[in-house]
């Protein structure tokens, strides 16, 4: 079955992680700005990186005929400094016009600061002033809860907000609700241990069905697989989902988020 990877940091994956992913049945790959295990030492060590997303990531995935789009963002591990932050962001438009950027992301918070909100307060501006599209992280294990309500509370407080332009991710049990309840797109991660496992996925489609949600591997330099979205094909399969559904999810939401972002360009395959 034909897939996106919607959220996969593939600057930290090898070429023998991009032929499986390929040899798999994945078509686009969705990657975004992230903390790279270090912080960056100054403005133009983001520059670099963005370049990195825009111009050599697609070209080391089109040789396996993969697709890749970047999201261009401010991890919240570097937003703690806000003046510094500012001076970051004053660099992402320019990013945003290249061919393959999606929109602005991954953002949101990670210890839940009073600085971390201001910086995320002012991406958020900038993805209405440009009308871009949003793709949010949200915190892990005991900060996810608290986090993800302050997210949305954020984005509920500004009525020029298009939900179905907006992806809160790394959703589990206790916040896909809160995401897909008022209408924005909830992203599952599928992590061997953190996060949700395939089988926990499928759960949380039992109970919610398959509207708006989004699966993804996530995979980065940590504990993750890039076979994580063909793990959650089949343990949809085994638990008697029709293809239908499943498509959906792998295929069909992403496919949909994705289109509505102004350099988005795909043909599917015959
Ligand atoms: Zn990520």
């Amino acid at each position: 079955m034909y897939f996106f990877d919607p959220h996969i940091h593939i600057a930290s994956r090898t070429t023998d992680d991009l032929e499986t992913l390929a040899k798999m049945g994945c078509l686009v790959v969705g990657e975004p700005a992230f903390w790279m295990g270090y912080d960056r030492s100054g403005v133009n060590s983001f520059c670099d990186y963005y370049r990195h997303l825009t111009e050599w990531e697609p070209k080391r995935c089109a040789q396996f005929g993969l697709r890749h789009y970047a999201w261009l963002g401010l991890n919240a591990k570097e937003a703690e400094n806000v003046a510094f932050a500012r001076e970051v962001i004053a660099e992402l438009p320019k990013f945003l016009e290249r061919p393959n950027a999606l929109g602005i992301g991954e953002i949101g918070l990670h210890k839940c600061t009073k600085n971390e909100v201001t910086t995320l307060l002012e991406l958020i501006e900038l993805a209405k002033k440009t009308d871009e599209q949003m793709l949010f992280h949200t915190p892990h294990l005991e900060d996810k809860y608290k986090g993800t309500r302050m997210i949305l509370d954020m984005l509920r407080a500004d009525s020029r907000i298009d939900r179905s332009r907006v992806c809160i991710d790394h959703c589990e049990e206790h916040t896909i609700r809160g995401a897909l309840d008022e209408g924005y797109w909830a992203g599952i991660t599928l992590y061997p241990t953190t996060k949700a496992t395939p089988e926990r996925a499928a759960d949380m489609i039992e109970i919610y069905g398959p509207e708006r949600i989004l699966v993804n591997s996530s995979a980065d330099w940590g504990p993750s697989r890039p076979s994580a979205v063909p793990d959650f094909i089949l343990v949809m399969r085994r638990r008697g989902f029709s293809e239908g559904v499943i498509r959906q999810v792998v295929y069909d939401n992403p496919l949909s988020f994705f289109n509505q972002s102004r350099h988005f360009q795909f043909t599917p395959p015959d």
